[in-house]
């Protein structure tokens, strides 16, 4: 059964790392790996390090959950995930976020997070027919603070507005009502095909793009117990692949990156690790509050990888 209602003490972000495997690009290099997860909340770096190197990093950093190089998606998931995003069955407002170098695994982990995520909140919704749920489905790509509705043909920039009673919308986002799971797995093939068209067009990669998939619940109980308003429970859940940390790290001091980044996670002002203005304010309304977090740091083992790694696990551990 998942979590219902929160405590005011409870954890509100989650942050886990995950290792992948060595590719088979790195394996043909010579290139190997120096990091290793000793315990399921620790990683550490093996390769013999510096004096001043030593002073400079630490050795060994702990998270709220590391994953190993050979732990699937579904344990990623059920043990950094669920949690937090089930919440908003329950009316609460949670983000998962993927951050990381290009190539670390962000889209391979959150495209197999969100669906789980749905298919939970949809075994939920079978259990639970006292309820009416209505799901709004929406996805956004902000690439160079351009955002675009990925599930329209239509690729003209969106703009915001301010809506006194919703905070900042995004104007003429479609927002599809979901009928069933295989509906929503038509939308994910449109967002998919979008996304792919966009890159061709704009002749860049995904590395640079943030990507928000985003379900919006409301329930009701189905029998009306006298007049208030409590019954009615509304809340959004946001996926996000964000754009690869190297961009991160180029457009910001390491300093400043490391900050932002922490607001971010805290949810506090709706700071995030990048300076794209449009990704704060797509997300400020679902951050802050009683909003549950959870970010994965995907990590690449590769040596040759190494500094953009210790980037991400700074960055991880300051968002702890
Ligand atoms: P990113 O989105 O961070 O740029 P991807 O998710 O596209 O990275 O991953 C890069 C490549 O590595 C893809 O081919 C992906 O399938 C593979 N990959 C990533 N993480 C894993 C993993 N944990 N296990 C196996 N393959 C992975
Ligand atoms: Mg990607």
């Amino acid at each position: 059964e998942i979590m219902q209602g929160s405590s005011p003490r409870e954890e509100k972000i989650f942050v886990s790392v995950r290792l992948r495997p060595l590719n088979q690009k790195e394996i043909s290099r010579n290139d190997v790996s120096d990091w290793e997860c000793i315990d399921d909340n620790t990683i550490i770096y093996r390769n013999n390090l510096s004096v001043s190197e030593r002073s400079m990093y630490p050795a060994a950093y702990t998270f709220d959950r590391v994953f190993r190089c050979d732990c699937s998606t579904r344990q990623v998931y059920e043990e950094g995930a669920k949690k937090v995003a089930l919440s908003v069955v329950s009316g609460i407002n949670a983000s998962v976020f993927a951050y990381g170098q290009t190539s670390s695994g962000k889209t391979f982990t959150m495209s197999g997070i969100t669906e789980y995520s749905m298919a939970d909140i949809y075994s939920y919704i079978e259990k639970h027919k006292e309820r009416e749920f209505l799901l709004k489905f929406s996805a956004i790509e902000i690439y160079n603070e351009s955002v675009r509705d990925l599930l329209s043909t239509d690729s003209t920039p969106l703009r915001f507005l301010d809506d006194p009673e919703r905070g900042t919308i995004v104007e003429k986002l479609t927002e599809e009502t979901l009928k069933d799971w295989s509906h929503f797995r038509e939308l994910l093939s449109v967002c998919e095909a979008q996304r792919q068209l966009g890159e061709t067009c704009l002749n860049e990669a995904s590395s640079r793009s943030h990507q928000i998939l985003r379900l919006t619940i409301e329930s009701s109980a189905r029998e009306f117990l006298g007049n208030d308003n409590s019954s009615t429970l509304a809340a959004t859940v946001n996926f996000v692949d964000l754009a690869g940390s190297e961009r991160a790290s180029q457009s910001l001091s390491a300093g400043a990156r490391l900050k932002e980044g922490c607001h971010i996670i805290a949810g506090r002002n709706g700071h995030i690790p990048f300076r794209d203005s449009k990704l704060t304010r797509i997300l400020q309304s679902s951050l802050g509050g009683n909003a549950r977090t959870s970010i994965i740091c995907t990590m690449s083992p590769a040596r040759s990888h190494v500094e953009q790694t210790r980037n991400t696990l700074l960055f991880a551990s300051c968002a702890k």
